[in-house]
């Protein structure tokens, strides 16, 4: 069984964000956050795959930069752990909304393992949920439609390679997927965005929330449910102290594999 380690890159942020907003139909007295938006890169001795790519740079998606963050944040997240953006040979994407596919074009290797579902929802999506898939502006392509050419669409569950498998966890989208990855202190779980903060996923899943941003709270509901079921440890989306560690699983978990 191959072994992976986590590390999570900083491609952007979602500013000054309530974090009401996350936790549906929780007050949290204004609270507002800086959320990073994360790809994961997932590593073993034999395999390179990463999870999700960002929103892109400063000039495809403005909304998503701090005023003193540097102009394209992935690549020099990149450069940090020592990995060419060629080297990068498959991406996983949890779903097509603007601030997880905007950095894609960063990787021309790449194939891009998404939920058929995921793709028609892209085209067609809910009211509101048209400007984060930018499919409301005439003239405009959307991030997601720049690899149309190098999509492999999924029907459900799909082992991507020995260790790392996707996992259907709809209610965010409905195409929404999560990714299984094998690691020496157990399985790991990134849910995508049905769990964006830690707290959605309360007490280690004793009890949970659903993300204020939803398109079906009963998909949200059974989704939860599968989550708890897999018992693996779930890392958030969009939650700041995902970063006060620069890679899982945390050494504490590890087992000794010597
Ligand atoms: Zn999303």
């Amino acid at each position: 069984m191959s072994q992976f380690e986590l590390l999570p890159l900083r491609c952007g942020h979602i500013v000054d964000h309530p974090v009401e907003s996350f936790l549906y139909r929780t007050k949290t007295s204004e609270l507002r956050i800086d959320a990073p938006c994360i790809a994961w890169l997932l590593r073993s001795p034999t395999d390179l795959i990463l999870v999700d790519t960002g929103p892109g740079t400063r000039v495809q998606a403005p909304q998503h930069y701090r005023s003193n963050d540097p102009d394209d944040l992935l690549p020099l997240e990149l450069v940090r752990v020592g990995i060419k953006p060629d080297a990068i040979k498959t991406v996983i994407l949890t779903h097509l909304h603007n601030d997880h596919v905007g950095g894609a074009e960063h990787f021309p290797e790449a194939t891009f393992y998404v939920q058929l579902k995921e793709l028609q929802e892209a085209v067609w999506p809910v009211p509101f949920q048209r400007p984060i898939y930018e499919v409301n502006r005439r003239g405009h392509a959307p991030a997601w439609t720049s690899i149309l050419d190098r999509y492999v669409a999924l029907d459900g569950d799909t082992a991507i390679c020995p260790g790392v498998s996707t996992v259907m966890l709809p209610g965010h989208t409905s195409g929404s997927q999560g990714v299984l990855v094998d690691t020496n202190a157990g399985p790991h779980l990134l849910p995508g965005d049905l769990v964006p903060l830690a707290d959605n996923w309360k007490a280690n899943g004793a009890s949970w929330i659903p993300n204020g941003n939803h398109t079906d709270l009963y998909a949200c509901e059974r989704s939860f449910q599968r989550l708890a079921a897999l018992g693996a440890t779930v890392l958030p989306s969009h939650d700041p102290r995902v970063f006060d560690h620069a890679t899982y699983p945390l050494p504490q978990l590890a087992q000794d594999t010597a």
